[in-house]
């Protein structure tokens, strides 16, 4: 299961969503005689964020999926998000599923499709949520685990996130590292189009993922992305996907270098995050630097403390020296803080003389 003889990653490929019968036999047999895909993908009911996007054809694509799935020998999977849909999925031979970010939330959900997967051969692929939560993640995995056993896997497609980002959806590497801390043996795979969300951005996404150890990759295609009824911009071609494979450098087989360098990404991922973590505390930090700003405004207090100033240096000294941290190098770092908050309030009482 999940598994691939070929010199690539494990590829789960197909369109965004189901859109004509021919669009899917096109794409498929686009993707098979390129030798571009494992299991077929194809959105049949599509979790839209917003009301009035295309939602999917539903139960109609269903037997052209099984059709494709016999005719070239392919297994197809797709997204079910109730009991209703996999009820209607395996009537029509359809038995691999995955787990939208949108259902993983939901421990509802969750479970009511666990329970109607009892008793068949299905396998699932969970989605992480779509806010960064690894015990939601885990929970339904593990719920799935309960009924499915080996036939389950994950698939890492980002976060959703205010912060602004040249990616769709955050990646937060650390989360899947820390899902395969959990369930060594679980089958991870990563959702490219979904965090890239822009075609151009796709390689980048799959080679870091690969660098990370993550060994398949589910990749929209279509046969014409621009003309897609969902996530068109996302979306590649065959031969577009054929390209983006052809750049990737796959990892060295010796154990030993892969371990290696799985070591080396995990640790860079944890730097990755920590440093996320200090600019978003720098600059919480400065807001409030700027709320004291028009304090001291208020009530005719100069900018500058040196009193404050002195006690800020000796207390982060002397933690930091308990951290094993030098002084020298916490003055330096607090230099620098320090002259960006009183340029920052300078700026605030300079912006209130103004008005
Ligand atoms: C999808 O795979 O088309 C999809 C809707 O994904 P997600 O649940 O990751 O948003
Ligand atoms: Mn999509």
């Amino acid at each position: 299961m999940w598994k691939t003889e070929k010199n690539r990653p494990y590829l789960i490929t197909g369109p965004c969503s189901a859109e004509s019968e021919e669009q899917l036999n096109t794409i498929a047999e686009q993707l098979v005689q390129k030798g571009l895909v494992d299991t077929m993908r194809a959105g049949v009911w599509k979790p839209r964020t917003r009301p009035g996007s295309f939602e999917g054809l539903g139960e109609q694509a269903l037997p052209w999926l099984n059709a494709i799935s016999e005719r070239l020998n392919l297994p197809v999977c797709i997204e079910v998000a109730n009991a209703s849909h996999v009820e209607l999925a395996l009537k029509h031979n359809i038995s691999n599923f995955w787990i939208g970010a949108r259902t993983t939330v939901n421990p509802f959900y969750v479970q009511e499709i666990a329970d109607a997967l009892k008793g068949t051969n299905a396998s699932v692929l969970v989605k992480n949520p779509i806010h960064p939560d690894i015990e939601l993640w885990t929970g339904a995995v593990e719920r799935f685990q309960k009924i499915s056993g080996k036939k389950v896997g994950a698939i890492h497609r980002g976060f959703s996130t205010f912060q602004t980002s040249k990616y769709r959806n955050i990646p937060r590497w650390e989360i899947p590292i820390e899902l395969k801390r959990r369930f060594p043996e679980l089958f991870i795979m990563c959702d490219v189009s979904h965090i890239a969300g822009s075609r151009n951005l796709i390689t980048e996404v799959a080679q870091k993922s690969i660098d990370l150890g993550i060994t398949g990759l589910m990749v929209e295609t279509h046969p014409n992305p621009d003309a897609a009824l969902s996530d068109a911009k996302q979306q590649v071609t065959a031969q577009g996907l054929e390209f983006i494979i052809k750049q990737l450098v796959l990892k060295s087989s010796s154990v030993g270098s892969k371990v290696f360098l799985d070591q080396l990404e995990e640790l860079r991922a944890q730097i990755d995050k920590i440093d996320e973590d200090i600019v978003q505390a720098i600059s919480s930090r400065l807001e409030l630097t700027k709320e004291i700003g028009s304090y001291k405004k208020d009530n005719n207090v100069t900018v500058l403390q040196l009193e404050r100033w002195n006690e800020i240096l000796e207390t982060r000294g002397v933690a930091g020296e308990k951290l094993n941290l030098r002084k020298e190098f916490i003055y330096k770092l607090y230099e620098a803080i320090h002259s960006e908050s009183i340029r920052i309030q300078t700026e605030v009482v300079e912006s209130d003389l103004a008005r």
